[in-house]
């Protein structure tokens, strides 16, 4: 895949004296110029609030917000662009489906289940909707390399089970759990499969068709698009019976003084003025990303981690958690390094200009399963070269020697 650093200007710094290289996708991705200049035009020339006007400004805003409906649709092959509801991004879209698909099918004594590997977004939800409803939130088991166990996987899912939730990818350990096969076991039990695919979205092909999961949830600015703006998918038998959770402009059918009707999905679930510079640039990212195809994308970034992954492994003392084989890994790395905390790596190779994340990203009760207080993440992306990848390397031998010696 040739280079696409000239889309990213801001790549083309340096920090601490350094050619930036930047490993922190799994936070969040840079913005290509296409999807800069779609927003900027978007307020230049179109500007106005959707639905609502007759005139020309309002017709368009309108026409250019709907049409990324439909382009998300195609995107992640929805049956229906009707099934597309635009939210801040995957943690509103997961708590949506807590809200008001859980709120209306779960009752005491009901089973939900989820993974140790998730993120908080796909816990918490969960958590409180169990706590205020008496049912039982139940995890599935990791095997030792951080994959999901498919014994556990049987053994949680019961006839009792309403809701099973699960990370597509996991934004620790670099792994993508068998939505499919999950999902035909949940639906064997007359359960629905939500998906949280904030970390597979933005780096693999989406069939939500072929996963034949239940709700899907992602967020634009992890694949290129600006923060603020996200997807919940679900099936339209599903949306169709979900009460609203919003109330006010733009959602209703009829207001009456003592009743209300509601539109249909997705629009009942779009309360209020929507983030329409943000679905602009949601669209021109999914553009961007098509334009490259995202079968080329995924197969740039196991390029990188195949070339990377052993030679992190020689590394003495570093610490690699998830699969040690570079092909059953994403392009997510998590680490440690002796017994340094993660933050001083962190910052250490700040200074060599390598951008990665250190913490417990949003996954306190993996890190206890993990045992670790917090680990690094490097994260890669179509942007990231294989001398990036060489980068990371140096850098982190480089840290290696300067908490041995005391110079970097
Ligand atoms: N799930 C996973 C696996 C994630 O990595 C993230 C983002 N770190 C989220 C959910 C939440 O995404 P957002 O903060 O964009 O709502």
């Amino acid at each position: 895949m040739s280079s696409y650093i000239e889309d990213f200007p801001i790549l083309k710094q340096k920090v601490n004296d350094e050619q930036l290289v930047y490993l922190d996708n799994a936070a969040t991705a840079q913005k290509p110029r296409a999807v800069v200049e779609a927003i900027m035009n978007y307020y230049y020339h179109d500007n106005a609030n959707v639905h609502r006007g007759v005139h020309t400004l309002a017709e368009r805003a309108t026409k250019a917000f709907e049409d990324v409906r439909t382009k998300v649709a195609h995107f992640i092959n929805a049956p229906s662009k009707d099934e597309i509801i635009y939210t801040k991004g995957t943690t509103e879209s997961l708590n949506w489906v807590a809200a008001s698909y859980g709120q209306t099918h779960v009752e005491a004594g009901d089973e939900i289940v989820i993974s140790y590997m998730e993120h908080h977004s796909n816990l918490v939800p969960w958590q409180q909707l169990a706590q205020r409803t008496g049912a039982k939130l139940k995890y599935i088991d990791l095997q030792s390399d951080g994959q999901l166990d498919m014994d556990s996987v049987r053994h949680q899912i019961t006839d009792k089970t309403v809701i099973v939730a699960l990370a597509h990818a996991s934004n620790v350990l670099g792994v993508v759990n068998p939505l499919a096969e999950i999902a035909k076991i949940a639906h064997q039990h007359g359960a629905v499969l939500v998906a949280d695919g904030a970390q597979s979205t933005p780096h693999m092909k989406i069939d939500v068709q072929k996963l034949g999961v239940d709700f899907f949830a992602f967020s634009g600015h992890k694949l290129m698009a600006p923060t603020g703006i996200g997807i919940l998918w679900g099936k339209s038998e599903l949306l169709d019976d979900m009460p609203p959770l919003e109330f006010g402009g733009e959602m209703i059918d009829w207001v009456q003084l003592q009743e209300t009707t509601f539109k249909k999905a997705p629009w009942k679930f779009e309360g209020g003025t929507q983030n329409i510079a943000g679905v602009v640039g949601l669209g021109a990212a999914i553009d961007y990303l098509e334009q490259i195809g995202m079968d080329n994308i995924q197969k740039h970034e196991h390029a990188v981690i195949q070339k990377v992954m052993p030679e992190l492994q020689q590394i003495e003392g570093l610490t690699i958690y998830g699969p040690q084989e570079a092909n059953k890994r994403t392009g997510v790395i998590s680490f440690n390094l002796d017994n340094l905390h993660p933050h001083d790596v962190a910052t250490a190779l700040d200074m060599e200009g390598v951008a990665v994340r250190a913490g417990h990203h949003c996954a306190q009760p993996l890190m206890e399963y993990l045992n670790v207080p917090a680990t690094a993440r490097a994260s890669f992306y179509l942007y990231n070269t294989l001398e990036d990848g060489q980068r990371l390397v140096e850098a982190i031998k480089a840290t290696k020697e300067f908490f041995k010696n005391g110079t970097v």
